[in-house]
């Protein structure tokens, strides 16, 4: 499942205006054990460890914790392989939050309730994407 996420806390991480990313099941895309990627937890959400490339700095890998969610592995669509093929986007999340008006026709949800509801449905709905190709 992919979606593009505008909320403070990703545009910061990301050092851009949204977060465009693909969500997988934590039990099928672990993050590299070499030290690729140094990890910081961020407040204001303790469940959510990100991980950025150790030698550029870029955003590389996060993982969502939290109660009554499934653990989650969170990867920037910019992270794949240039050739993978990635599905289009769901909808836009935190749109409220955004600092740039996106013109396209996918849903887009503002708030942070709505925005937390929104993901809890296209996650079950997508049932989390199954394929993750790198090299
Ligand atoms: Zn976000």
């Amino acid at each position: 499942m992919r979606i593009v996420c505008h909320c403070t806390i990703c545009q910061r991480f990301n050092d851009a205006p949204f977060a465009d990313v693909l969500i997988y099941d934590a039990a099928k895309v672990e993050p590299p054990a070499d030290g690729s990627v140094a990890f910081d937890t961020y407040n204001p959400l303790p469940n959510v460890q990100r991980g950025q490339c150790a030698k550029c700095g870029k955003p590389a890998i996060e993982q969502f914790r939290a109660p009554l969610f499934p653990a989650l592995t969170i990867v920037p669509a910019a992270v794949h392989a240039a050739d993978a093929a990635l599905p289009e986007p769901v909808a836009h999340i935190f749109y409220d939050t955004r600092v740039a008006d996106v013109a396209d026709s996918l849903p887009k949800h503002r708030g942070f309730l709505p925005s937390q509801l929104a993901f809890g449905r296209y996650l079950l709905a997508a049932k989390f994407s199954a394929k993750f190709s790198t090299r």
